[in-house]
C-alpha cells in the first residue's frame, strides 16, 4: 500500500510516522518551500487523548524523549484587570502537558522525506481505483490513498467536499513569545488567565520544558536533532472582531492596545522575539456531510478546524493521525478492505471532530468579552 499525505503540519507528519513504523510506504507533499519557512512555534496543550495518539504514532524508543520536551502546565483560569488585579474567574484551574509546536515538528520529520515546495491543486481517481495527486510545480504522484492534512484551506476538501467551507469567526489574536527571564517569573501565577484591558484581552502561557529539546535529544535519542529553544511565555492578544493590524507590526499593533498597563505586561510584549510574533485570523471549519468512501480522505484542520479557544485542534488532528493509521494497518494486514478502513476511520472523526468544533466556539465568548467590571 502506497500513502500520499497533503500538508507536513502536525496531523499530516503523525499520521507519516505511524505509517512509516508499520512498514507502509508514505509520502508527505507540503507546499511551503521549506519546513521552516514561516512562524509555527507556538505552545500547545496536549491532552491525554491528543498526548496518547501522539505516542501510538511515534517509535516506542522515542517516548522517553517526547516526556523530556513536554512541560506540565497549570492554568489558575483567573480574569485580571490590567493592573494584574483579580476581577472574575474563566473557569477552573487547569492542569495538562504543554508541548512546543516547533520542536514537535523537528521530532515528526526526523526520518521522513517530506518533498517541500509541492503545492496539491488537484487530484483523480484513476480507472484501477488509484489515485493520481497534481501539484503547482507541474509534476504528479499516484497512490493507493491520499489524505489531505493541509489544513484550514484544504486544496483536497475543495475536490473531496466543495460544499465543506471554513467559516471566519472575525476574532483576530496577535500571538508572539518572549524568553522566559525572571523579570517573567514573576508573572507564573497569571498563567492560564485572561487579562481584560481596554485595548483588549491578553491571554499567558508558560511554556517550561522539563528538560531543553536539544540536550535531551542529544542524551535521550542521538538520532533525533531538535532545536535549542528555551523557556518562553506566550501571550496572545485578542483583537476585536475584524480588528487589523495596518501599517505595524504585530507586535506593536499588541502594545498600543496596552497604554497604562501593568509595567510587566508591557514589557512582555515590547521584548518579545519579533520573528516569532504574528496575526492569526480565526477560522473554524465543521464537519457536516459525508462522502462515499473511496481512495481519498481529510484528517485535522482540513475537515473540523477548531478555534485556538478549545485547545484541541492539534489534539483532534493527532487522534485522526493514530485512528487512521490503525485502520490502515487493518487494511494492510488484509483483515479489512481499504475502503472500508476508510470508511470506518471517516465514521468515527466526523462525530468526534464536529464535537471538537463545537465546544471550541462554546468556549470563544469567555475569551473575548470583558468581564462587567473591567
Ligand atoms: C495560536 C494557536 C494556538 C493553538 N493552541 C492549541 C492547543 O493548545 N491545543 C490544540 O490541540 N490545538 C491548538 N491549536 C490548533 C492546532 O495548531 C491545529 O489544530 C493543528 O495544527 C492542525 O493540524 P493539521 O495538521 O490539521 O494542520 P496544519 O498544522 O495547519 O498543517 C497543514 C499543512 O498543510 C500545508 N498545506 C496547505 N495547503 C497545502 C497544499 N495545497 N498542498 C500541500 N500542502 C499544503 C500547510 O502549509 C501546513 O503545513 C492552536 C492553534 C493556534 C493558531
Amino acid at each position: 500500500m502506497r500513502v500520499s499525505i497533503a500538508g507536513a503540519g502536525l496531523g499530516g507528519l503523525c499520521l507519516a510516522q505511524g505509517l512509516r513504523g508499520a512498514g507502509i510506504d508514505v509520502d508527505v507533499y507540503e507546499r511551503d518551500p521549506a519546513i521552516t519557512a514561516r512562524f509555527q512555534g507556538y505552545r500547545l496543550m496536549l491532552s491525554p487523548v491528543g498526548y496518547e495518539a501522539l505516542q501510538g504514532c511515534l517509535p516506542q524508543r522515542w517516548h522517553p524523549l517526547l516526556d523530556a520536551i513536554v512541560g506540565d502546565a497549570y492554568g489558575a483560569g483567573l480574569i485580571l484587570d490590567s493592573q494584574l488585579n483579580q476581577v472574575g474567574q474563566l473557569g477552573p484551574g487547569r492542569t495538562g502537558i504543554v508541548i512546543d509546536r516547533h520542536v514537535l515538528r523537528h521530532l515528526l520529520l526526523t526520518g521522513l522525506t517530506v518533498h517541500t515546495g509541492a503545492a496539491l491543486t488537484g487530484y483523480d481517481v484513476l480507472d484501477d481505483g488509484k489515485v493520481e495527486t497534481r501539484f503547482a510545480h507541474g509534476g504528479s504522484a499516484t497512490a493507493d490513498l491520499l489524505v489531505g492534512a493541509d489544513g484550514v484551506t484544504s486544496a483536497v476538501r475543495a475536490v473531496l467536499s466543495p460544499q465543506t467551507t471554513p467559516t471566519d469567526t472575525g476574532v483576530r489574536f496577535v500571538i508572539g513569545r518572549t524568553p522566559l527571564t525572571e523579570r517573567f517569573a514573576g508573572l507564573s501565577w497569571a498563567a492560564g488567565s485572561k487579562i481584560a484591558g481596554d485595548g483588549g484581552n491578553l491571554l499567558l502561557g508558560a511554556m517550561r520544558f522539563r528538560t531543553p529539546p536539544m540536550e535531551a535529544a542529544q542524551e535521550l535519542a542521538p538520532e533525533v536533532t531538535l532545536p535549542d529553544v528555551r523557556d518562553y511565555v506566550r501571550w496572545a492578544m485578542v483583537l476585536p472582531s475584524g480588528g487589523s493590524l495596518g501599517a505595524t507590526t504585530p507586535q506593536e499593533a499588541a502594545l498600543s492596545r496596552m497604554e497604562g498597563w501593568h509595567p510587566d505586561l508591557q514589557a512582555l510584549v515590547e521584548q518579545a522575539d519579533p520573528d516569532n510574533s504574528t496575526l492569526l485570523s480565526i477560522r473554524v471549519v465543521e464537519p457536516r456531510e459525508r462522502w462515499a468512501p473511496g481512495p481519498v480522505t481529510l484528517l485535522g484542520d482540513a475537515i473540523h478546524a477548531t478555534s485556538p479557544t478549545g485547545g484541541n485542534g492539534a489534539n483532534t488532528a493527532l487522534r485522526d493521525a493514530d485512528l487512521l493509521r490503525r485502520c490502515l494497518i487493518e487494511a494492510a494486514e488484509g483483515r479489512q478492505d481499504l475502503l472500508g478502513a476508510v470508511g470506518d476511520y471517516e465514521r468515527q472523526m466526523f462525530g468526534y471532530g464536529a464535537e471538537a468544533v463545537q465546544h471550541s466556539l462554546d468556549a470563544l465568548p469567555a475569551i473575548i468579552s470583558k468581564p462587567v467590571s473591567a
